[in-house]
C-alpha cells in the first residue's frame, strides 16, 4: 500500500502545475528580473504575474499594498512585527505606542520577535489568551487594544494545530477604526477558506507557498501603503528598497501558480475535503474509546482535525501510523519518540496529559475515502497496541 500522508498542515505536496509554471525559471529563463536587458523581461513578467496573483488571491487591489516576496512566512511575519516596531522607535527604544497586542495561539514567527522586540527595546507585549475551543474572543482581544498606546495587533486567522478559524475579520476591522495596524498571519487558510476578504481587515498579511501546493522556502508579505514600515533586509532596491534580495524567481512564478489555483475549485474542495474530515471523526468515535476532538467541529478548517486518545502517548501513536503507513503529527515534534505538551493545547486549558495525548490529522488534495477508511483501521490498531505498551 502507497504510504498515506496526513499532514498537509506541515506542508504540502508541490502541485504538477505549479512545477510547469516554474520550470522555465530554472532554466533558460534565468534572467534577474532586475536587469533592463532582455533577459530580465521574462523573469520579471513572472514576478510580477505573480503578484497580482497575491493582490487578487487576498481581494486587493494594485498599489493598496505592498507584495513583498520573502523566504516564507517565518520572515514574512517576522518582517511584519519587527518592520512595524522599528518604524517606531523613538530614540533607539520604544516610543509612545509601545503595546503589541497578540492572540494567545500564534506561531512562534509572531510571538518569539515579539517578546525579543520587549526585551531589547522596552515594547510591551500582551497576550490574550483563547477560550477553551481554541478561538480568542474578540471582546477580549479588543479590550487590550488601547488606540494611543498600542503599536500593533496580531491575529492569525487559523491555527496550525488546531485548525480553529480567529474572528479576524472583526478584529481587524475595529483595529482599523483605531488606528491600529492589524497583522494577520493567513498561513493556514490559503486554498482552503476565502481569503478574498484580507484586503478590507488586515494591514499587513503573510503567507507561504509551501502550505497550498507550491514550493518551499517562498512567501509574500503584503503591507498596506502608506504604513510606516521598516525594511528587515537591507540591500538593493527589491520590493521597493523593503526586502533586499535577488528574487527567487522560480519560487514566485511557483506561488503565483499554487495562489491562482488555491483560488480556483476551492470551495468544491472545502467541501470534500471536510466530508472525508467528519467521515474520519466519526470512525475513530465509533471504533476507539476515550476519544476527543480538540477545539471542536463549530469554527474550524475544513481539513483539520485535533484529537487525543485518552492513555495513548502521541509521540508513541505518531510512531505506530508512520510504521502503518500512515503520516500525522503531534502538536510537538514527534520524532525522537518523546514529546513536549502542545502549548496551544496547554494555552487552551487543556491539562498536560490531554495535551500529550493529542495528535492532528490534516487532509489535502491527494485524501482520497479509501485512505480514511484505512487510516481510521489503522488508527483502531495503533491505539489499541500503545495503550498495551503504557
Ligand atoms: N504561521 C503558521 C500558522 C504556520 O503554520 C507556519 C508554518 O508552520 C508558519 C507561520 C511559518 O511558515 P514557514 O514555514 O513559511 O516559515
Amino acid at each position: 500500500m502507497r504510504p498515506v500522508y496526513l499532514d498537509h498542515n506541515a506542508t504540502t505536496p508541490l502541485a504538477r502545475d505549479v512545477l510547469t509554471a516554474m520550470s522555465p525559471y530554472l532554466g533558460g529563463q534565468y534572467g534577474n528580473p532586475l536587469t533592463s536587458h532582455r533577459f530580465g523581461e521574462g523573469p520579471r513578467a513572472a514576478v510580477e504575474a505573480a503578484r497580482a496573483e497575491v493582490l487578487t488571491l487576498l481581494g486587493a487591489d494594485a498599489g493598496e499594498f505592498h507584495v513583498l516576496f520573502n523566504s516564507g512566512a517565518t520572515e514574512g511575519l517576522n518582517h511584519a512585527v519587527k518592520g512595524l516596531a522599528f518604524a517606531s522607535l523613538d530614540g533607539g527604544r520604544a516610543g509612545v505606542r509601545r503595546r503589541l497586542v497578540l492572540g494567545g495561539l500564534e506561531h512562534y514567527a509572531v510571538a518569539k520577535p515579539a517578546a525579543w522586540l520587549a526585551a531589547q527595546f522596552g515594547f510591551e507585549v500582551v497576550t490574550i489568551a483563547p477560550r477553551r475551543d481554541g478561538v480568542v474572543a474578540a471582546g477580549d482581544f479588543l479590550a487590550a487594544v488601547e488606540p494611543e498606546t498600542t503599536l500593533l495587533a496580531a491575529l492569525h486567522w487559523a491555527n496550525n494545530e488546531l485548525g480553529t478559524l480567529q474572528p479576524v475579520g472583526a478584529i481587524g476591522r475595529a483595529c482599523r477604526e483605531r488606528g491600529v495596524p492589524f497583522v494577520c498571519d493567513a498561513v493556514q487558510v490559503i486554498g482552503k477558506c476565502d481569503a478574498s476578504e484580507a484586503a478590507g481587515f488586515a494591514d499587513v498579511v503573510a503567507l507561504s507557498a509551501h502550505k497550498f501546493y507550491g514550493p518551499k522556502g517562498v512567501g509574500a508579505l503584503l503591507v498596506r501603503a502608506g504604513i510606516a514600515f521598516a525594511p528587515l533586509l537591507h540591500g538593493a532596491q527589491q520590493e521597493e528598497g523593503l526586502r533586499g534580495g535577488t528574487h527567487n524567481v522560480p519560487g514566485i512564478a511557483g506561488l503565483g501558480a499554487a495562489a491562482r489555483a488555491a483560488g480556483e475549485g476551492r470551495r468544491r474542495e472545502a467541501e470534500r475535503v471536510a466530508a472525508l474530515r467528519d467521515a474520519l471523526w466519526d470512525g475513530l468515535r465509533e471504533r476507539i474509546d476515550g476519544v476527543d476532538w480538540n477545539g471542536g467541529r463549530a469554527t474550524v478548517l475544513p481539513n483539520t482535525l485535533n484529537v487525543s486518545f485518552a492513555g495513548c502517548p502521541s509521540a508513541a501513536l505518531c510512531a505506530a501510523l508512520d510504521a502503518r503507513g500512515f503520516a500525522i503529527s503531534a502538536g510537538a515534534a514527534c520524532r525522537s519518540g518523546t514529546a513536549s505538551p502542545s502549548k496551544n493545547l496547554l494555552a487552551m486549558g487543556l491539562s498536560e496529559s490531554r495535551a500529550l495525548t493529542s495528535v492532528r490529522i490534516s487532509l489535502g488534495h491527494d485524501t482520497t475515502s479509501h485512505d480514511v477508511c484505512a487510516a481510521v483501521d489503522a488508527f483502531a490498531a495503533a491505539v489499541n497496541e500503545v495503550r498495551a505498551a503504557n
